[in-house]
């Protein structure tokens, strides 16, 4: 059995150590996005693999025989195209996946289907806005030059962000409740924009919000193909076939 295990978020390296543990052959693989990912206890490659039919290719050269996808839920191209490479392939797929966040009392969220739907949402006044989306897709925000953006990013950005008022802070996650509400209250936020990445690693600024009364522009997740899921890393080797009492 070699499994790999398509990695960036916190429950795919709980998987990854999981799997070491239970001594699953895995390659762990990285899209490349931040300087400095987390080491892995698995043997690990960076960087996309070429669409599907470079991912097919790859499957194929290093004796891939099941594949995990346990990417960021946004990460829909990836996804799909391990879908697509598993279905040609005939390797079985297993999506690690955790439940989106859900609306409470208190939250005042207006839903948005995509990042490109983020701008018509955003408020006419100038305001000051959290932009909890990472770098990628920073610039769909030049339609709305008037706000001040707060951008909160994994490394120093490279490229100068073109976004005429904005300012960045860096940090790596879990982030808690505490830390983000003062981050709200300091850089005096009108509204947040957040993906529903659901998981704990990044809620508390959708808590902090709710606790100050703060506007989140939710973006809803994409729709991925239809695969077998699983909750947890347990859930992963029991379809694996491992029997974690019998450590086989
Ligand atoms: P994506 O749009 O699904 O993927 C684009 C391409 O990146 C894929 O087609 C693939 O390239 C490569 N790729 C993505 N994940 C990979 C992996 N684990 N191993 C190897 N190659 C991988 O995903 P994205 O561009 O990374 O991000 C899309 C959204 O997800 C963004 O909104 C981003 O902020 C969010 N997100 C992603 C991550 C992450 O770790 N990827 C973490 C946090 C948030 P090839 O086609 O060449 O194979």
């Amino acid at each position: 059995m070699r499994v790999l295990l398509l990695g960036g978020t916190t429950e795919a390296s709980a998987l990854a150590r999981a799997l070491e543990s239970a001594g699953i052959e895995t390659v762990f693989s990285y899209a490349g996005r931040t300087n400095a990912p987390i080491a892995q206890p698995v043997e690990t490659r960076v960087g996309g693999f070429g669409g599907m039919e470079g991912l097919i290719d790859y499957l194929r050269t290093a004796h891939i025989t099941h594949v995990v996808d346990a990417t960021h839920p946004f990460a829909a191209q990836m996804s799909r195209n391990a879908h697509d490479a598993c279905t040609a392939t005939g390797l079985p797929l297993v999506r690690l996946e955790r439940p989106a966040w859900e609306a409470q009392n208190g939250d005042d969220w207006l839903h948005v289907p995509d990042i490109e739907s983020v701008c018509d949402a955003l408020p006419y006044i100038p305001s000051r806005v959290f932009l909890a989306i990472g770098r990628m897709h920073v610039d769909l925000l030049l339609r709305q030059p008037q706000h001040h953006y707060l951008l909160r990013l994994v490394d120093e950005p490279t490229d100068p962000i073109a976004l005429p008022k904005h300012s960045v802070v860096v940090a790596r996650g879990p982030f808690d409740v505490a830390g983000d509400t003062s981050l709200l209250r300091k850089h005096r936020i009108d509204c947040i924009v957040a993906k529903n990445a659901g998981g704990a690693g990044a809620a508390a600024k959708i808590t902090a919000a709710r606790q100050l009364g703060l506007t989140v522009i939710m973006i809803d997740r994409p729709t991925l193909p239809r695969a077998k899921t699983a909750a947890d890393s347990q859930s992963v080797l029991r379809w694996l076939g491992h029997n974690a009492e019998r450590g086989v």
